[in-house]
């Protein structure tokens, strides 16, 4: 008898605690589902090299483009991730690039300006497509730092180009997604997924 009421404590009690296990992982979905619906575990972005031609202090700005520029225009948009899906608002966005003869600004901030992400996370760079210079395929550099992460230097290529194949830098997962807009301008979507504070 005895064994028998200590057995039937002994049954209420895990009872108990499946309950409250139920109970926390429902409070848990709950507060899970408040936030901004991350999507899935998402591909850290490459980190790449910097090069040498990255300069401090560039200017706050989305487009790059000025008057008379040459260059094909080019829209690339899209959104900064943590590592769980989570849009990063006010992360920094930082790109600089060679104009369309392949040459840098060393002296100014010819196509070079940085930006931050909007509170869903997204950047807009407008520019023009970067040249070719001796020794690399096409591309544009790119530094992103969620607010008190680490900075990931990363760059961003373009399909299509002869040279990828042969660039000892060149990653696939950095291509653009380039779209011909059919009335001279190109656009493309690219997320970088960084790692937060
Ligand atoms: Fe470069």
């Amino acid at each position: 008898m005895k064994t028998t009421t200590t057995h039937r404590l002994r049954n209420v009690a895990l009872a108990a605690l499946a309950a409250a296990s139920i109970l926390g992982g429902t409070v848990a979905s709950g507060v899970f589902a408040q936030t901004a619906a991350p999507d899935a575990a998402q591909t850290l972005t490459v980190s790449q090299t910097e090069g040498p031609y990255f300069k401090v202090n560039s200017p706050e700005r989305t487009s790059l483009v000025e008057e008379g520029m040459q260059g094909t225009l080019i829209t690339i948009t899209g959104q900064v991730l943590s590592g769980d899906g989570t849009p990063v608002a006010s992360a920094l966005v930082d790109f600089w690039q060679a104009d369309a003869g392949g040459s840098y600004d060393n002296s100014g901030y010819n196509l070079r300006g940085h930006q931050y992400t909007d509170e869903n996370g997204y950047y807009t760079l407008t520019t023009v497509v970067p040249g070719l210079y001796p020794g690399r395929t096409r591309h544009i550099h790119v530094k992103v730092q969620a607010p008190n992460g680490p900075v990931l230097t990363s760059q961003l290529y373009f399909p299509g180009e002869a040279r990828n194949a042969s660039d000892g830098i060149f990653d696939s997962s950095l291509l653009l997604p380039v779209v011909d807009n059919g009335d001279g301008t190109q656009s493309a979507t690219f997320n970088f997924v960084v790692t937060t504070a």
